[in-house]
């Protein structure tokens, strides 16, 4: 493989995972779209691999770019972001005690208070918004679990003060960097062991596929991971993994154009006589601002807004926007508007999202890679 540990984010996104293969000299992985592989006799695989499950060579391309991208030891990839949260969970025992942020992508939410606690692994949440919780972590904390920025709210938590103070009590902790994505942050450099990746959003970037990741920044944990991935079945298949790779390796200029579109949509709103507030990390009034400028080289293509008359005028605006379309997910080209309460936050209870600043009327931005003076003329008339 050619060293690309030298290279910049973007020469990385292009050739990370993957050199011409020998057979032909295709410049992207083959699927290798086979169940199984022959064996020379009993238990002797002809070339390693017996099983697509356990070794497939377009996953491995898809979880080497990862990995390398993330600054990682090794990566992982899965059936959705889901899988690879829950996979992460497996590696834990009954009666771990994971400490999390309150503002957690709500499916993570439910994956932890539905089906995890129920085989024995306790959570306590805690308010994203006061990084001072950080520094007195529980003495038992096995695990320390954030987003930054977090879903919908964009909260920014200080990464180096997060790995800090697991480390003080003997925890690891992991990262969910579906919204800054490898080119705008890298957790692992600030020392955090595990990154997640929903790679359905920014990084596959197209709204054509579904998928998870998993990279490590010790190669100790590669046994561990692989083993659970195996075990449990939660890989990726070769076909989803191939679209991935292919929007992999345009993610920098994606990311670039995600960034510039928000900023330019921020500021219009910030300005909006209809628009009560807005949440991005790249304006000096969001509280997170500083940390942002920080740990992350760009700010990027989320971003949320209230509008003065609240919930029923956001379900109007929702309504009425003709680019932005109205759906869950984010980070594909194409922009979208959505409520968070009824959508993607409605397995949420409503008390808890009231606690932790979901109103009814926040509306929530993936904004796309068409020209911003479109997507700001759209939403102008929609807010008329
Ligand atoms: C979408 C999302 C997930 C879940 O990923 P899926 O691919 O939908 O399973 C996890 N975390 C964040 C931040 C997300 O936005």
């Amino acid at each position: 493989m050619t060293d690309n540990s030298q290279h910049g984010l973007g020469t990385k996104a292009v050739h990370a995972g993957w050199e011409p293969e020998e057979l032909t000299g295709a410049v992207m992985p083959p699927i290798y779209m086979t169940s199984t592989y022959v064996q020379d006799g009993p238990g002797k695989p002809r070339r390693g691999f017996e099983y697509s499950r356990t070794q497939n060579i377009t996953r491995y391309a898809l979880q080497d770019a990862l990995a390398e991208l993330e600054g990682g030891a090794c990566g992982f990839t899965f059936t959705s972001g889901m899988a690879a949260i829950h996979t992460l969970m497996l590696m834990m025992k009954p009666g771990d005690h994971i400490v999390a942020a309150n503002d957690l992508y709500g499916g993570t939410h439910r994956l932890f208070r539905k089906i995890e606690e129920r085989f024995g692994l306790r959570f306590t949440f805690i308010d994203a918004r006061k990084p001072d919780l950080l520094d007195d972590l529980p003495s038992d904390t096995r695990l320390l679990y954030l987003e930054t920025p977090s879903n919908p709210l964009l909260n920014i938590t200080p990464l180096e003060r997060a790995v800090a103070g697991a480390r003080k009590v003997g925890a690891e902790i992991a990262v969910d960097n579906t919204f800054a994505t490898p080119i705008l942050q890298n957790p692992i450099s600030f020392g955090v062991d595990y990154v997640i990746h929903s790679t359905t959003k920014y990084v596959a970037g197209h709204s054509d596929v579904v998928g998870g990741a998993l990279i490590a920044r010790s190669e100790s944990k590669k046994e561990d991971i692989w083993f659970h991935q195996n075990s449990a079945g939660t890989v990726n298949s070769p076909f989803d993994a191939f679209l991935t790779l292919r929007g992999l390796r345009t993610l920098h200029l994606r990311m670039q154009r995600h960034c510039e579109n928000a900023r330019l949509l921020a500021s219009f709103l910030e300005e909006h006589p209809k628009v009560a507030r807005v949440i991005y990390p790249g304006l000096v009034s969001h509280p997170g601002h500083a940390i942002a400028r920080d740990q992350m080289r760009d700010f990027g293509g989320m971003l949320g807004f209230e509008v003065v008359g609240g919930a029923e005028l956001a379900d109007q605006v929702v309504r009425n926007t003709k680019l932005f379309a109205l759906a869950e997910s984010l980070g594909g080209v194409e922009s979208l508007i959505e409520l968070p309460a009824p959508m993607t936050h409605a397995s949420v209870p409503p008390k808890e999202r009231a606690k932790i600043g979901i109103s009814d009327g926040l509306v929530r931005l993936s904004v796309g890679i068409e020209d911003s003076e479109d997507l700001r003329a759209d939403l102008e008339t929609a807010l008329g």
